[in-house]
């Protein structure tokens, strides 16, 4: 029998301030769900320790990041606390092609200008349980200074304030719990009728 065409992968967007746990719960996602694709982003930010060129980040100087925006290679960017954060274009775009879904973990402005250019990207809000959670997550994680940990904290409110412009949010209080809310966000989604035009035909074809 012949298949039902196959739907282009779907846009994903999750949002939320620093520390929330994102890229945690990305990688929970992926690990139970391998074909769905994470976008890994361009930054001018200096790598962690055990991050890595290509996994984590593309790591770039900021001249190299200005040209591949000119060049109209990045698709969205930010400038988060003195750092430029962009979401490559080609690989997003082939990787959908393929029907893969794709996450993208970015700052409100980027998933704002996101739903500019694609409107039928689905903007997620991971939010924190509390902002006392929040600072101690951020502390206890230690990749950053007192200054910088501030810094993110003091941008965090401003997301967390942002978040009535997200089609959803999920409050990150425990991971399994918050990987379940997100993959049934995402097959609830597949599931939107204007994602499946044309099935009828197809049935009643069949
Ligand atoms: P971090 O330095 O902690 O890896 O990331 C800082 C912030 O930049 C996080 O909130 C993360 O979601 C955001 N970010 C990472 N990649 C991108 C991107 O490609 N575009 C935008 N707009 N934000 C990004």
């Amino acid at each position: 029998m012949s298949e039902m065409p196959r739907q282009r992968g779907l846009l994903f967007c999750l949002s939320g301030p620093s520390g929330v746990g994102k890229g945690t719960v990305i990688d929970e996602v992926r690990r139970r769900r391998p074909q769905v694709a994470h976008s890994v982003s361009i930054t001018t930010r200096p790598p962690r320790p055990g991050e890595i060129e290509g996994v984590h980040y593309y790591f770039r100087t900021p001249e190299q990041f200005h040209q591949l925006l000119v060049e109209g290679e990045i698709l969205e960017h930010d400038n988060y606390c003195g750092h430029y954060y962009g979401t490559p274009r080609s690989p997003l775009e082939a990787m959908r092609d393929e029907g893969r879904d794709v996450l993208m973990d970015i700052t409100v402005p980027g998933s704002l200008a996101v739903m500019e250019n694609h409107t039928d990207v689905v903007m997620m809000f991971l939010m924190p349980p509390t902002l006392t959670e929040l600072k101690n997550r951020l502390t206890k994680r230690g990749t950053e200074n007192d200054s910088v940990v501030e810094q993110r904290l003091l941008k965090g409110r401003i997301e967390i304030n942002k978040a009535n412009l997200f089609n959803y949010v999920v409050i990150n209080d425990e991971l399994t719990a918050t990987v379940h809310r997100i993959l049934a966000i995402m097959d609830a989604e597949h599931c939107r009728y204007e994602r499946l035009k044309g099935l009828e035909a197809f049935v009643l074809s069949h």
